[in-house]
């Protein structure tokens, strides 16, 4: 950004807390003492009473499960996806031990099954923005499909994987499809860990990146099988953009940039707009005001239940407030306008929006990013 060339900001020295705004830390310690002044009456008659009250629960399930077969479909299957996520385990992990148990996994077939991903996954289809294709397995060849990309945090990844009908009735056509995360945590600098599991019917998975790094979608059919599908991949923002017709261009100074001649960093990011440009909720939440200090016209928005345990979202300098303090916020909901009130009077009207998580402040730009497309399979390869 060379907002400093283009734009006269005076940011540089004059917006001198927008980074630290004082009601953080009071947000901070009304969560923490919210959670220590925890009152713990009568623990004892507690536990004598949640037994039944589990009990009449469960009973109450199992009867609606018996009564409804279509809920046992489905709680079969919730049961079966949580245990997965849970313990990391993929329905291909439960093929690899089949093979284990059938005896096969040791012999040449069973190992070019097993080191298929770790071939593919050496020289994988990289792309940056999105990418769809047309791929095809068939039975004589062992491999695996890798698509690969690089996610910054608060990126939404979307796929959409679509399995063909089998060639035949009868025909072997499972498709093992996941979506993994290179784990930095390990030694081994080529091991990946497990995020989700992707549907091969049609139905977009979609999920927001909480760290930067690689990721990539694995295909593997079982052995022996026959398949086709089509496979669309994207990455885009997760937040709708908090200025009203504003997008990532009017964007004039960046996080991280410095401030007070480096002695700290910037803490957010700048949206140029017109004044009386209507500022909107990027998440639904609570709302609480403020009027001091270098942020002027301030509202803290914060999302997740309660207000507590999801992230904070900052708009500072606004020309006048469209909300009350403690209100609560629908997404896309007009919070207030654009101005250059607190340490921002003597810069073009702005919006400095700030993300804070319980580990600080992030960098709001890849949550900001235009949405995901999801590219059609080009014709020619179908
Ligand atoms: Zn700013």
């Amino acid at each position: 950004m060379q907002s400093d060339q283009t734009r006269p900001e005076t940011d540089t020295t004059a917006e001198t807390d927008s980074d630290r705004p004082t009601p953080d830390s009071e947000a901070v310690s009304a969560a923490q003492s919210n959670t220590a002044s925890t009152p713990t009456p009568e623990p004892a008659r507690r536990r004598r009473s949640r037994p039944w009250l589990l009990a009449c629960l469960l009973a109450a399930l199992i009867a609606l499960l018996v009564y409804r077969p279509a809920w046992r479909a489905d709680a079969a299957v919730w049961a079966r996806t949580t245990a997965m996520d849970t313990f990391h385990i993929s329905p291909r992990d439960i093929y690899a031990a089949r093979l284990r148990i059938a005896g096969i996994e040791d012999s040449a077939l069973g190992q070019r099954w097993r080191n298929a991903v770790a071939r593919a996954g050496a020289d994988p289809g990289r792309f940056t923005t999105r990418y769809a294709t047309r791929g095809t397995f068939v039975p004589d060849t062992i491999e695996a499909h890798v698509y690969q990309t690089t996610l910054e945090r608060g990126e939404r990844f979307q796929v959409r994987l679509q399995r063909d009908a089998p060639a035949c009735a009868g025909c072997r056509n499972a498709l093992y499809a996941d979506i993994e995360r290179r784990d930095t945590d390990s030694d081994d600098s080529n091991a990946w860990a497990h995020v989700s599991g992707l549907p091969a019917n049609g139905e977009i998975q979609s999920f927001v990146t909480d760290r930067d790094g690689d990721y990539r979608v694995v295909l593997q059919p079982e052995l022996a099988a026959a398949v086709r599908y089509d496979v669309a991949m994207a990455r885009g923002g997760s937040l709708s953009f908090p200025v009203k017709g504003a997008a990532a261009r009017d964007i004039g100074s960046g996080f991280g940039a410095p401030r007070d001649g480096g002695s700290r960093r910037h803490h957010g990011v700048d949206i140029f707009a017109a004044r009386g440009t209507p500022v909107t909720a990027v998440a639904d939440g609570r709302v609480r005001t403020g009027t001091g200090g270098i942020g002027g016209n301030h509202v803290w928005l914060s999302s997740g239940m309660l207000g507590i345990g999801g992230a904070r979202y900052y708009y500072a300098h606004l020309d006048s407030f469209n909300v009350e303090s403690g209100a609560s916020v629908s997404k896309g909901d007009v919070l207030g306008y654009v101005g250059n009130t607190g340490n921002a009077r003597t810069t073009p009207p702005h919006l400095h929006f700030g993300i804070y998580t319980s580990f600080g402040p992030v960098d709001p730009a890849p949550f900001l990013r235009p949405p995901a497309q999801l590219a059609a399979v080009p014709s020619s390869r179908r």
